[in-house]
């Protein structure tokens, strides 16, 4: 099983496949058509690509080549237009992706998101693809992908973390999420306007080469821009001193979820090798480039870590950081003992931040319904039960 993932073009660069076309004696113009044909026409079997000769495609089959394109296993409609994946691996494993449409894919929080944001700022419109698409606005929608089977983090009020972590994804894996859901949805980088969130199933930078492998052929061969793309950690802190030195990165997001080291040890568990001083130093230390700012999500429980003297302390913690904070209200699910706060209390939160001049908004619930929102991703096949907005 292990053999088919490793022998999936989806997940090699432009090298590696040129590498392949010339151990099976091709000419290398070859490998330019095979990569067009994996990342940007995203066919899923190799008889598809009509622009390579018949004996190439048998040499590739007979060599246990394949595209290693995922199945999408099952889809889940929410009444707010979110659909949930579940995605098939090639070894039995599944995770899950999720679409939403119309933006908020909960980078910005704000209903708009951060790659139409920077565009604004520079004065282009970038909307010559709605007319396209009368009355939709796929420019706007957003693809939230999965880095590892389960998580190891153990975060206390995440349902993915009741799964543990049972293993890594593949880049090509990554990169699969997005072509299949691409495939599925009938839409195509970068004439249409999509964003990209690595805040899925998993800890990217636990998963640190294979995530950023995934990244740079997003941004290189399916053609998705850099500033559309967002990747969350829980704050493995020498992995963001490693991601400020990538040349090609998405942006920033850190889960911060808490307003002092005794609270966020008790919901982050991480916390106890990785405290707040040494995160917010990361932070501070991160080498910000034009117009870019660092996210921080804040999941706010009810009477644990919402009340206006925590707002107060996130204040104090983030002063003088180019940032903006994404409050998300606790999505519920089953074995999560805590509760959604008041929406008042949500209100309260994010006016003392804005008050201390620090950019703070609401994150909206996505496909909350199908088990779709923040922290919900848990492989959950029945959703009979509709859960309140
Ligand atoms: N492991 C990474 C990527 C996942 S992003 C990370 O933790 O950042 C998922 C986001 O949803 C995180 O900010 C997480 O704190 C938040 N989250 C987790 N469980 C949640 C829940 N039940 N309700 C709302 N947000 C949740």
């Amino acid at each position: 099983m292990q053999l088919s993932i490793q022998s999936a073009i989806l997940g090699m660069d432009r090298s590696q496949v040129t590498e392949l076309i010339e151990q099976l004696g091709e000419p290398a113009y070859r490998s330019q058509q095979l990569v067009e044909a994996v990342y940007r026409q995203r066919v899923q079997s190799l008889d598809e690509i009509s622009t390579l000769p018949q004996s190439l495609r048998i040499s590739l089959v007979t060599k246990g080549i394949s595209i290693g394109l995922p199945q999408i296993e099952q889809r889940f409609v929410s009444q707010d237009g979110t659909v949930r994946y579940l995605v098939a691996l090639a070894d039995g494993q599944s995770v899950e992706t999720v679409w939403m449409p119309e933006g908020d894919g909960g980078e910005a929080g704000d209903g708009s998101e951060a790659g139409d944001q920077a565009e604004r700022f520079d004065g282009l419109s970038g909307d010559h693809n709605q007319k396209r698409h009368q009355g939709q606005n796929p420019g706007r929608s957003t693809i939230c992908i999965s880095s590892q089977v389960g998580c190891a983090v153990d975060c206390q009020f995440c349902l993915t973390a009741l799964l543990g972590v049972k293993r890594n994804l593949t880049a090509g894996e990554i990169v699969g999420q997005v072509c299949a859901v691409l495939k599925d949805q009938k839409v195509s980088p970068p004439e249409d306007r999509i964003n990209l969130v690595f805040m899925g199933m998993g800890e990217p930078f636990l998963n640190y080469e294979n995530f950023m492998k995934a990244a740079r052929l997003l941004v290189e061969e399916v053609g998705i821009a850099e500033r559309r793309m967002t990747v969350s950690t829980a704050g493995i802190v020498p992995r963001i001193h490693d991601f400020g030195g990538e040349k090609i990165r998405p942006k920033l997001a850190i889960s911060l979820n808490a307003s002092n080291d005794k609270l966020r040890t008790r919901l982050m568990p991480l916390n106890k090798k990785w405290n707040l001083e040494m995160l917010i130093k990361a932070a501070r230390e991160y080498p910000l480039r034009m117009r870019e700012w660092i996210t921080f999500e804040y999941v706010l429980l009810g009477d644990v870590n919402d009340s206006p003297e925590n707002a107060k302390e996130v204040a104090e913690l983030l002063r003088g950081i180019r940032c903006k904070v994404n409050l998300i209200a606790l999505n519920p699910g089953p074995g999560i003992e805590f509760a959604t706060p008041d929406a008042e209390r949500v209100a309260i939160f994010q006016t003392i931040l804005r008050a201390s001049g620090i950019s703070a908004f609401v994150r909206r619930p996505r496909g909350r319904d199908i088990y779709a929102a923040c922290g919900q991703l848990k492989r959950t096949v029945e959703t009979a039960t509709v859960l309140a907005p």
